[in-house]
Parts: C-alpha cells; structure tokens; sequence
C-alpha cells in the first residue's frame, strides 16, 4: 500500500514510513492512494468476532507487509490487553435509536488510547528490526500527551518528551504524565500555554539539524497509523446495529477532524454510513465551514470541553484533499491562503461534495451543561463534557437510521464539570484509584527553545 500526501509533491510511502514520519516534507498530510474496499460477506463477518479480531481484519490491507499476518495479531492483542472493559469500546442505548460508543476504557480514559497503545507497539516492533532508535515530542492540552506516555513507557528504542502548559491540564491529566516512573518518559511542564508549546515542537521539527541529530518523530492527531486505528470501532459498533443490511448514523466531538476522518474513511471502505455529525464546542470553525463554505478563523475561547478547543482543524485538510479531486495543487494553495490571510472560501463543488458525508452542528456551553444533566437524570449516563457536546448535537439529527455518538472521554476526567452538572463527583475507575497517591516527576522549562533542546539532548544519551 502506498501512500501520497495531500499536497501533491512529497515522496511515496510506504506505511511504515508513514507512520514513522507523521508530517510529509511538503507539510501536507498522508493518505493511502486507494481505500481497499470491504465486500458486503467480509463485513457480515465482522459481526461477533472480538474487537482484535476486527482490529486485524480492516486494518491489514493499509499495512502492505510491513508486518506479517501473525505479528500484526500479536502487536493488536498487547496494545488492547490494558482496557478496563472486554469489548474495549462498548455499545450503550440512550434512546430508542440512539446509542453511546464509550471510547473510554483505555488506561488513560479518552479515546486516544486506541490509537496510540496501537502505535505504541508498531513504533516498537518496527524499531527493533532496524535497530533504529527515535525521539518522540509532542505538545498537549491534556489527553494527547496522557496517551502518548502511557502507550510509549517503558518500551526499548524510545525516548517520549511531552510538553504541557504549566497550571493549565486538569490534575487527572497532569498526573496521568507525571507520575509513569520509567526512565523513557519526560513530562515538561512549560511557563504558557498549549500555543506556547506547540509552537516549540513546530520549532524543533523545522531545525532539522536537530530534528535529524535526535531522530525526531511525531505522534500528534496527524499520523495516518492513527486514524487508521481509529476506523475499526466505527466497523464494530455499526456492525453490532445491523451493518452492512442497515445503515447507520455517527456523531463526532470534534476539534483536529481526526476522529471523524477514520469514519469517513469507514464509509470510503463501504460500510454504509449515512452521514457523519461534527458536533463542535463555541469553536465552531467546521460547523461555520460546512454551513457556508466560509473557512476563517476566528482565535480560540477556552470552554468546558478543552480537547476540542481548536482554532484550525489539522486533518480536515485530508477530506478537502478528496473533496477537490485529489488535486494536491489546489488543496496546497488553500493551505497557503488560509496561512496568509486567515481563511479561504470553500469551492461550490467541494462543499457539495463535503455535505455527502458530513453535517454538522454546535453546542454552547449552557447547551452542554444542560445535556450532562438530562442524560444523567434520564438515563444514569455520566457524560464528560466533550460526549455532551456529541449528544447534544447529535439529538438534531436523529431520523429512522440508528445514530451512534461517540463518547470520547471518561467524565472523571473531566469531574469540575461534571460535578457541576449532576452534584456529584465522578470516581475514577478503581485500577486507578491510586493515581493521586503516586509521587510525580516533571521537569519545569520557561518558553525557551534552546533550553527545550538542550534537555532532550541531555536526556536521551544519559
Ligand atoms: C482529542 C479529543 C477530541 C477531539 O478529537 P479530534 O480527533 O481532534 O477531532 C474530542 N474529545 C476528547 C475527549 C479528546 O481527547
């Protein structure tokens, strides 16, 4: 399987590459050159197998060999083994033809989990075959770099560096990075905010004297062998609701598009999806977009729901990519005018095509709040505030297809809001009742780059 970036001039890849690169050297995004299509029989067969066991089926056509049918199986079972629930992402009925995907069973209670516990071991098994050894970097709100830590602890050829704005995560998510005792994890704690660090790790990876001098590489929302994990759960719960005889509806708390976009490719593959709902916060560039085809950004207002607290949507570049016919030239040139001036006018034809799979809506705050409440008082369901925006947005566009919102994070990690909401305090799940007693570990940095640079270089040959 080879894979192209949306900007048209990068090198083909394979996947490993792929994975192993995150970002393409033309700054656009890789996508597979073709979407291996899933017959109607193979899809029927889905239905009561495990989740690994589906996790194996959707995603070996995109893996190429990279690795073999056997090692594949075993890498899927040991990134899975860690849920705290045995059908890993559970569905549950809401309404009559509502229903709540929990994502939230993994070790860090967000949906990043299945895709980085997956890379996690991929980025480990492909590196002790080549001996090879990388740095990961990464700057996070919160759940990203959680995730990261816990899939990349402790494993050989890696070292992880997470940078967060000091004073600025929840207690949860902050402990969740500092507290994992390996040597391989580094939680930097920087004076700013998530703008302060992200805009250090764009710094690094344009230094390429010591992008290349540390093995740089990215794990962030815009690695293709993250979404890739991500399409099997829209595979697993639409099968379990009668797919491929019956087609079904998602809805998608969305901020950088990269959960959405495994749907969208679920939907490319054939699983008759009929549309896919982006429910944003008050940051509602995808909802402004796909409602007047006016893509302007409009800076970023914090919210109860902070991993959705996006100015600009990274992988939405990846469906305007099909959305002009695969043309890299015109997506490169939006890009260029959305980086000058701030936005760009979506084409008549694209938008159209846009609306094919997507529709969208928002949730205010109030909005939001309000929907943790009812769903708790109707149906004893805690939703974290991110969930709420989803089903909040979601009860728009319920019709005679089953709709599937997707509930992405735990509500105890979330419990200020969630507490506000229902008067109670949400608990965490009891294999991680401890985590307020474990000792933490983080280094704190001001907004200095060379100081960033110098740790990591420190670190990683100690
Ligand atoms: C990351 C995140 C989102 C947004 O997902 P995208 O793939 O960036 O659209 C929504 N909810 C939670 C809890 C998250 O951690």
């Amino acid at each position: 399987m080879n894979y192209i970036s949306t900007r048209g001039t990068a090198p083909v890849l394979d996947f490993e590459a792929t994975m192993l690169t995150g970002l393409a050297r033309d700054g656009g995004l890789y996508l597979p050159e073709h979407i291996p299509p899933m017959t109607q029989a193979e899809m029927a067969a889905l239905a009561g197998q495990s989740y690994e066991e589906q996790a194996w089926t959707i995603m070996r056509p995109f893996i190429g060999n990279t690795f073999g049918d056997d090692e594949l199986r075993g890498l899927i079972a040991r990134a899975y083994a860690g849920f705290g629930h045995p059908a890993r992402a559970p569905l549950k009925q809401l309404d009559a033809n509502h229903f709540l995907l929990e994502l939230f069973h993994g070790p860090t209670l967000a949906f990043k989990d299945f895709a980085m516990q997956l890379i996690g071991q991929l980025f480990q098994a492909a590196l002790a075959r080549s001996g090879a050894r990388v740095t990961i970097v990464g700057a996070t709100s919160g759940d990203t770099g959680s995730a990261a830590i816990e899939a990349f602890r402790g494993l050989d050829n890696v070292d992880v560096f997470i940078l967060y704005p000091h004073g600025r995560v929840s207690d949860v998510q902050r402990r969740q990075m500092t507290t994992p005792s390996e040597a391989n994890v580094h939680a930097l704690a920087i004076d700013g905010d998530f703008d302060t660090c992200q805009a250090l790790v764009k710094d690094m990876f344009n230094d390429f004297k010591f992008r290349d001098g540390v093995k740089l590489a990215g794990v962030n929302s815009i690695n293709w062998a993250r979404v890739l994990a991500q399409v099997v759960y829209y595979f697993s719960a639409g099968v379990a609701l009668g797919a491929p005889h019956r087609p079904v509806s998602f809805t998608v708390p969305t901020g950088n598009f990269g959960d959405i976009f495994a749907g969208y490719i679920a939907r490319a593959m054939g699983l008759p999806i009929e549309k896919l709902v982006v429910a944003t916060n008050h940051n509602d560039i995808l909802h402004r977009a796909l409602s007047s085809g006016g893509y302007v950004t409009d800076g970023v207002k914090p919210s109860i729901s902070p991993s959705m607290d996006i100015q600009v949507s990274s992988n939405f570049e990846r469906a305007l990519f099909d959305a002009y016919g695969r043309d890299g030239a015109a997506v490169a040139q939006v890009m260029d005018e959305l980086k000058a001036t701030g936005g760009f006018h979506i084409s008549q034809g694209a938008l159209e095509f846009l609306r094919d799979s997507f529709a969208s809506g928002r949730a205010s705050e109030d909005e939001t709040r309000a929907t943790i409440t009812r769903v708790a008082d109707a149906t004893g369901e805690v939703l974290c505030p991110h969930s709420a925006v989803g089903v909040h947005v979601a009860q728009a566009h319920l019709s005679a297809t089953p709709m599937v919102t997707l509930a992405t994070a735990h509500p105890a990690k979330f419990p200020d809001a969630v507490e506000a909401a229902t008067g109670t305090r949400p608990a965490l799940p009891a294999r991680m009742a401890d985590l307020f007693d474990r000792p933490e570990r983080v280094t704190r940095l001001s907004d200095d780059l060379s100081a960033v640079q110098a740790l990591i270089r420190e670190r990683i040959t100690a």
